[in-house]
């Protein structure tokens, strides 16, 4: 599990670093959980390419296979270093779970909240200056169940945000996620499954 303290990797700044502190982070938890081979390179090239540059602004990443369509000189995931708001490794693995193709819990097609609407909108602008369509794509519109493969919903998901008894009718605050939660470890190896429970071996020739 990759709860640590997130003080301790700011004293590592340059990118060199930084990958390796992602590495880590990602093949401690989720790495055996899923039949894919991570290679983690300094640079701009990668299916996956992870920027923290200071141009950019918050943490995002594209879903999934769709870093495939994002053009090569771009980044496909953006981590604020460091972190404005959060919990740097809670943000790695909530980022990395979107490019693994998960979507946020809270957008669960099952999901129990009732949302204050008007708080809600009213939180999200003032602490992220988001707009109003950017708040209902990313807490209010529920996935349709015809797009998505689901597990039950799970409020301890690493991909649901913390959502305080504020934005919510009468219902106590969901806690604030940092580690992936039972669920989570569970649901991944069917997306992405092993073969007879190990990773599959890899033809040593391409073929
Ligand atoms: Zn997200």
């Amino acid at each position: 599990m990759a709860a640590t303290h997130d003080t301790d990797y700011r004293l590592h700044g340059h990118p060199g670093a930084r990958t390796r502190i992602y590495k880590k982070i990602i093949e401690d938890t989720y790495g055996p959980l899923i039949n894919l081979q991570l290679k983690f390179v300094d640079g701009s090239k990668g299916d996956i390419r992870i920027s923290t540059s200071k141009a950019e602004t918050g943490t995002w990443s594209v879903i999934g296979t769709e870093a495939l369509n994002i053009p090569p000189n771009e980044p496909t995931m953006h981590i604020d270093y460091p972190p404005d708001t959060g919990n740097l490794s809670a943000n790695i693995l909530h980022e990395f779970g979107h490019a693994l193709g998960l979507l946020h819990e809270h957008q669960h097609p099952d999901r129990t909240l009732e949302f204050n609407i008007r708080e809600t909108y009213k939180h999200f602008e003032n602490e992220y200056n988001w707009g109003v369509p950017r708040t209902y794509h990313n807490i209010f519109k529920k996935a349709d169940p015809a797009d998505v493969i689901t597990s039950p919903y799970d409020q301890q998901s690493i991909m649901h945000y913390a959502m305080n008894d504020k934005l919510l009718w009468k219902q106590p605050s969901t806690g604030a996620n940092y580690v992936l939660s039972e669920n989570d470890k569970t649901f991944l190896p069917t997306l992405y499954p092993h073969y007879n429970g190990r990773p599959r071996e890899r033809p040593q020739t391409p073929r």
